[in-house]
């Protein structure tokens, strides 16, 4: 399976296709030169839920998350939407999602658009009794990204950016990415460095090695939920 085929299918922009499997390992793309991405503090607490429900119900979860490129390949997560509709395990975004997520990148400040950037979040459940890679990404999930990325530009301001960002459990602790689609230069590319900004505008890494929902004393940071 050659990337190409999954760009294809992006670029003839049939949203309703289903690319099957798993092909792809998004930590081996390229990374987005100096991109970092940071979280504000409630953001990253509502992704910590979202993990802790997906290793409770092996199921995933997800929503819209918003926030603005604040600096070149940087990018600053402040806002998040509604959950996306749960099916059997996977979730998709529903009518719902995308209307909110209208509303939300056209929304303005004295500064301009107060968000151009959208991430897709979602969760992956430990099913790897069923031979399934949750540390990769799916074929599907680079499909979404590419069809949000070339035919969600909704606002008439510039453009929208949107980062795929997927969260997953597995036996060797959670792990968490985010991709973007360069639909220019038709590449995925990874963002390596994730940070939260804690209550205090401290931006501290967010270390997803030592992420731990069970022994929260393990974390790298102070658990949200006490
Ligand atoms: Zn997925």
């Amino acid at each position: 399976m050659e990337m190409q085929y999954i760009i294809n299918r992006i670029n003839e922009g049939n949203s309703t296709v289903v690319v099957d499997g798993a092909h792809f390992n998004q930590f081996n793309f390229q990374e987005l030169p100096n991109s970092s991405i940071i979280f504000q503090e409630n953001c990253l607490k509502k992704l910590v839920t979202y993990i802790k429900n997906t290793r409770n119900y092996k199921k995933e979860y997800g929503c819209f998350l918003y926030g603005k490129v604040i600096a070149n390949n940087t990018i600053y997560i402040e806002d998040f939407g509604i959950d996306f509709a749960s099916e059997k395990i996977n979730v998709q975004p529903t009518k719902e999602n995308v209307e909110e997520l209208k509303q939300k990148v056209n929304l303005y400040n004295t500064k301009g658009r107060q968000y151009d950037c959208v991430v897709h979040f979602h969760t992956h459940p430990n099913l790897e009794s069923s031979g399934y890679l949750p540390k990769q990404i799916s074929d599907q999930d680079l499909f979404a990204y590419g069809i949000l990325q070339n035919n969600f530009q909704l606002s008439n301001m510039g453009i929208t950016y949107y980062i795929g960002c997927l969260m997953s459990d597995s036996s060797n602790g959670i792990q968490m990415s985010c991709v973007y689609y360069d639909n220019t230069g038709e590449n995925f590319y990874l963002i390596q460095d994730l940070f939260y900004e804690d209550s205090k505008k401290q931006i501290k890494k967010i270390d997803f090695n030592n992420f731990d929902i069970v022994e929260t004393r393990r974390w790298n940071f102070k658990p949200f939920y006490k």
